[in-house]
């Protein structure tokens, strides 16, 4: 954050104030942890707040400080929508665009309250009195611990705001591994680790808390790898059958698109998922160096993201979205293949 952001949070944040704090639809790692990092920290500062998000996140981030006190708009719409009216201040933490927010669109676009974003992806909208935005950073919650830091406060970092905050970074970042990853970054983990943190415990509850059901889901997802050598690409299906003979739970195939990336020589994978409720094809795609993957959701798929981890959907049953794939790879060759 620049001076003049800082003087601003700090104006808005001087009296005890009203504040919801909202992550993107689907929340992840990031969304949870930073919206519940941010809410502890302001509630730690004087401040009324509630996080809520769209609908409900998968029960592998059910375990993490304060995220038994969000409130998910699609069980609480009244509630919810009260609350945004009445808010002093919004965060939207993790996305920059109210169009991320599903059915709580309205609420944020005609809410009064001064918006603040926090948030790493890409062409942030203009709504917020406070806009940080940082494209360079590899997860919000890295943003959250330097918008503590901005605000002279790094030494009320409790552990439970900590255990959050790792987990976000820790799960945008791959475990520290993609390229987004600094030596700041380590250097925001390392005081987060001075808290008091039990890292261990937190990639185990994330990271070996698989349903037997879900790894055969796996299984499945794997067989059904195509790979496309001469355009360095490789994606996985996975049909609704599929999904409903292995009991799929919401979170389940969380990371099975990055075994698509492993295999030696891709450098773009994709994994199209079926969901016959909502009639679509879900798709999530992502990349190596600088093959640009939201450039290519926000081309062919309604969606977007980072450039190397992006998503989107299909209105196409997933026969018909997987040969469009097929069929948009030729224009990618050059690029595909420029990598080294
Ligand atoms: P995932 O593939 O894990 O669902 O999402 C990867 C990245 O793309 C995340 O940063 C997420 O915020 C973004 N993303 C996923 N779905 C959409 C979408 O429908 N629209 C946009 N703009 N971004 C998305
Ligand atoms: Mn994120």
């Amino acid at each position: 954050m620049d001076e003049k952001q800082v003087l601003i949070a700090k104006e808005l944040l001087a009296t005890p104030k009203k504040i919801v704090i909202v992550g993107h639809k689907n929340p992840d790692g990031d969304a949870v942890g930073s919206t519940s990092a941010l809410s502890l920290f302001l509630k730690s500062q004087g401040h009324d707040t509630q996080v809520i998000v769209p609908n409900d996140f998968p029960d592998f981030l059910k375990w993490m400080p304060a995220s038994e006190d969000i409130l998910i708009y699609s069980q609480n719409v009244t509630q919810a929508n009260q609350l945004i009216k009445d808010a002093d201040i919004i965060c939207t933490l993790d996305f920059n665009s109210f169009t991320r927010v599903g059915d709580m669109q309205d609420a944020l676009t005609n809410a009064t309250a001064d918006y603040i974003m926090i948030d790493h992806h890409q062409s942030p909208d203009d709504y917020a009195v406070l806009t940080y935005s940082d494209t360079t950073m590899g997860s919000t919650c890295e943003m959250v611990y330097h918008f503590i830091d901005a605000m002279g406060q790094t030494n009320h970092i409790s552990e439970a705001m900590a255990t959050n905050m790792y987990t976000g970074i820790m799960t945008d970042t791959g475990s520290f591994r993609f390229a987004s990853t600094t030596a700041k970054t380590h250097n925001v983990i390392a005081h987060l680790m001075e808290t008091g943190i039990q890292h261990h415990k937190i990639h185990e509850q994330v990271y070996d808390s698989s349903s037997p059901e879900r790894l055969k889901l796996l299984g499945i997802a794997l067989n059904n790898m195509q790979i496309f050598p001469e355009y360095k690409t490789a994606f996985i299906t996975l049909t609704q059958k599929e999904l409903d003979d292995n009991k799929f739970q919401k979170g389940d195939t969380e990371g099975f698109v990055n075994y698509a990336l492993s295999v030696k020589g891709i450098i773009f994978a994709a994994i199209f998922i079926e969901d016959r409720k909502n009639n679509i094809t879900k798709i999530s795609l992502r990349s190596k160096g600088d093959f640009n993957v939201n450039l290519v959701s926000r081309a062919h798929f309604h969606g977007g993201g980072h450039n190397n981890a992006a998503g989107g959907k299909s209105d196409h049953n997933i026969e018909e979205t997987v040969r469009y794939f097929i069929s948009i790879l030729p224009q990618y060759k050059d690029q595909l293949l420029a990598h080294a």
